[in-house]
């Protein structure tokens, strides 16, 4: 069976480009040019990704992806035309697998959508390991992918996750940006400096949230960011 991908857009030029693009790299698509319509599809089918633009004309892309994230765990793939949105889905922190800034290439979205939906499979409970491993407060399920800071599970997207895990995995060694992006982000085409910037700033909201005292994520100036090895086996 093809993977189904729910395609989001009220630009019909785009929204043809994008399901002829798909369905000759052996994808199904099913096209909604209007946020209300992709609900209603929602609540009918489950899509293997949701390609979403942010600017819909009934309910703004935003709010729809909040809508869907209530109900569902699906990738979804931002479409932005102003950097002011691509600011928005960086930096609020919704927790988007990805995004794609208009005009873009129909091949690259669709090698994006690839690699979503292969680290999704990989992700899955299937290949994971079950133990979850311990390092200082952090403790990580790799298998939920759930990581938990002084025993408080965090909420977590897709690329906060994958920054902490990398740190957890060696605490105090200095990761410079290059590396966290090419570790965490798989596509690194559109990925930015600033893409880490924002996602560590967002990470370290969540951790200053359960510990405000401390700081675990320690910038080295010019160099990158490293997981800080002095933090108290538990909260005073
Ligand atoms: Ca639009």
């Amino acid at each position: 069976m093809k993977p189904l991908i729910l395609i989001v857009e009220d630009e019909p030029g785009i929204a043809d480009m994008l399901q002829y693009a798909l369905a000759t790299d052996g994808f199904d698509t099913l096209w909604c040019a209007t946020a209300q319509a992709a609900l209603d599809e929602l609540g009918r089918r489950a899509p293997a990704l949701v390609i979403l633009d942010v600017g819909l004309p009934d309910l703004n892309g935003f709010d729809l992806f909040k809508r869907l994230r209530a109900a569902s765990d699906v990738p979804v793939v931002f479409l932005t035309a102003r950097s002011d949105e691509i600011d928005r889905v960086v930096g609020l922190e919704l927790g988007a697998d990805d995004y794609v800034s208009k005009p873009f290439s129909p091949r690259e979205l669709v090698a994006r959508v690839r690699t979503i939906l292969r680290r999704a499979t990989r992700g899955g409970p299937a290949g994971a390991p079950p133990a979850a491993a311990a390092a200082g407060p952090f403790a990580v399920d790799a298998g939920r992918r759930v990581i938990r800071f002084y025993g408080h599970a965090l909420e977590l997207s897709r690329y906060e996750y994958g920054l902490l895990k990398t740190f957890i995995d060696h605490p105090g060694h200095v990761f410079s940006r290059d590396v966290l992006l090419d570790k965490v982000w798989d596509t690194t085409s559109d990925s930015l400096d600033r893409t880490v910037d924002a996602h560590v700033k967002t990470l370290r909201a969540k951790l200053k949230a359960v510990a405000p005292k401390l700081d675990p994520i320690r910038t080295h100036r010019g160099v990158g960011y490293a997981l800080a090895e002095d933090l108290p086996a538990a909260l005073s």
